[in-house]
């Protein structure tokens, strides 16, 4: 099954666009039906699945772990940074979603 991409933007709590960035990234997959692009079930529940693992991660992640960026990727980080470029609004989108999924 599918689901509309505004449907999709509802439930991972994020902008339209954003949605768009995911599919342009193939972290969604989309399907044409009957004209319309629509967000595979699949690939939004692998989304989902995504966000689960980069908290644990980024839980797991202590002040000890030298240049290991703190959103939960495990990528290096430039000397002295916290997070890679951009990864620190990443996990705040994901902590977003943790604390606003299912409150509407
Ligand atoms: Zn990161």
């Amino acid at each position: 099954m599918a689901i509309s991409k505004a449907n999709a933007a509802d439930i991972l709590i994020m902008k339209p666009k954003s949605v768009e960035y995911l599919i342009k990234k193939t972290r969604l997959v989309t399907v044409n039906v009957s004209g319309r692009e629509m967000v595979t079930e699949e690939s939004l529940f692998k989304e989902i699945g995504e966000r689960y693992r980069r908290l644990g991660n980024a839980l797991e992640v202590k002040s000890s772990s030298g240049n290991i960026c703190r959103c939960g990727c495990g990528e290096e980080t430039n000397e002295g940074k916290r997070f890679k470029s951009g990864h620190d609004q990443a996990l705040e989108g994901i902590i977003r979603y943790f604390l606003l999924s299912g409150k509407k």
